[in-house]
């Protein structure tokens, strides 16, 4: 009988608690127990009653709230040894032997690093006393599997992440609220929304609510002369629009306003497909779960032209890498084809 614990960490996302609910409920009706790990891997590290085991009722009402309600953190302690020792000792005491992760490329490298430990990590234990041998026994094999939980649908080898699409959901409601006031007055803004190394989030609602330029990190402007470049866009933009066009006449001069979007893009209802793509995943989670072998490499649940896929874990961890360095040395061109094989300009 499988022991799966699941948690979420790194930034919450809209989609986390149908992941969670997921997994709990085939787990159950699968015969596995399944516990619940607070507040991401402060739980694991800490153990008492941060981890708990979770029935059937416990995550009644998960499908229609944002964020996360087992909690989420970016926990120190556990990038180091010390830490991942204690989660092996929690892990050990529960009699957890599978671990469903669901968040960014980070806690995912984390719950991979854990992997890499085992079992050296119990044989430590052991020897400090701190369990038995026999308790160690059922443990020599850990299981971990991914879902990736993060607005800025950042990483490779999926083409969407748990929770983007309800986030452009939301940037797109806000953008038109403050498009009416534009309107009224006659006001530029500049909206700035999350996705850190992703231009996703930003080029997704500028196309759905119609900006008039949109900045992307994979794009930066292609030539000195940009500033023109957009204020000739914004110009011609605004001469098709009568009502506006005598206030032209001191060209760019227009009241401008910037909108940093902050934290409402991230929290709320998770949409309809986030549930779904939740949902599906976590029933995958479990499933490959049930499938490991002690040399299958951990997977990742993601989802390719509408199909759920699980690959390996690390590999795509590893992509994201290469995209966010090619970025970050400005070789656009590289970090396109990494995204997709069949990239051309
Ligand atoms: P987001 O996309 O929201 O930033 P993330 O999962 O990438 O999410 P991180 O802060 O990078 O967020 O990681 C979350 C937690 O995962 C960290 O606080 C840490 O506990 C653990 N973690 C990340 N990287 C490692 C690592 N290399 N080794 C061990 N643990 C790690």
């Amino acid at each position: 009988k499988k022991r799966i614990g699941m948690l979420t960490s790194g930034g919450d996302s809209p989609g986390m608690n149908a992941a969670v609910r997921a997994v709990v409920r085939v787990a159950i009706s699968r015969g596995c127990d399944v516990y619940a790990i607070y507040e991401g891997y402060e739980g694991l590290v800490n153990g008492g009653d941060m981890i708990k085991k979770f029935g059937w009722a416990d995550v009644r009402g998960y499908l229609a709230i944002g964020g996360t309600l087992i909690g989420s953190a970016r926990c120190k302690a556990f990038r180091e040894r010390e830490g991942r020792l204690n989660s092996a000792y929690n892990m050990v005491k529960n009699g957890i032997d599978a671990l469903i992760v669901c968040g960014g490329d980070g806690s995912l490298t984390g719950a991979d690093v854990l992997r890499s430990e085992w079992p050296g990590l119990l044989d430590e234990l052991i020897k400090e006393g701190r369990i038995t041998a026999e308790e160690a026994a059922p443990h020599k094999h850990l299981t971990v599997v991914g879902l990736v939980g993060s607005i800025d649908n950042d990483m490779s080898s999926t083409d969407i992440t748990i929770g983007a699409v309800s986030s452009l959901h939301r940037i797109c409601e806000a953008v038109d609220s403050i498009s009416a006031t534009a309107l009224s007055h006659s006001r530029a803004f500049v909206i700035e929304v999350m996705g850190r190394n992703c231009g996703w989030l930003a080029l997704m609602a500028a196309v759905s609510t119609g900006a008039d330029f949109v900045f992307i990190p994979e794009r930066p402007p292609a030539s000195d002369d940009w500033e023109s470049e957009m204020c000739e866009i914004l110009n011609k933009h605004r001469k098709l629009a009568d009502y506006i066009k005598e206030l032209l006449s001191n060209r760019m001069k227009l009241d401008t306003r910037v909108t940093t979007l902050g934290h409402t893009q991230r929290g709320g209802k998770p949409c309809s497909f986030d549930r779904n793509l939740a949902t599906l995943q976590g029933v995958e989670a479990v499933h490959a779960v049930l499938r490991a072998t002690s040399d299958t490499p951990s997977p990742m649940i993601g989802v390719r032209q509408n199909k759920i896929t699980c690959e390996p874990l690390m590999k795509a961890v590893g992509l994201t890498r290469q995209v966010a360095e090619a970025i970050s040395r400005k070789d656009f061109r590289r970090a396109m084809e990494l995204r997709d094989p069949e990239f051309s300009e």
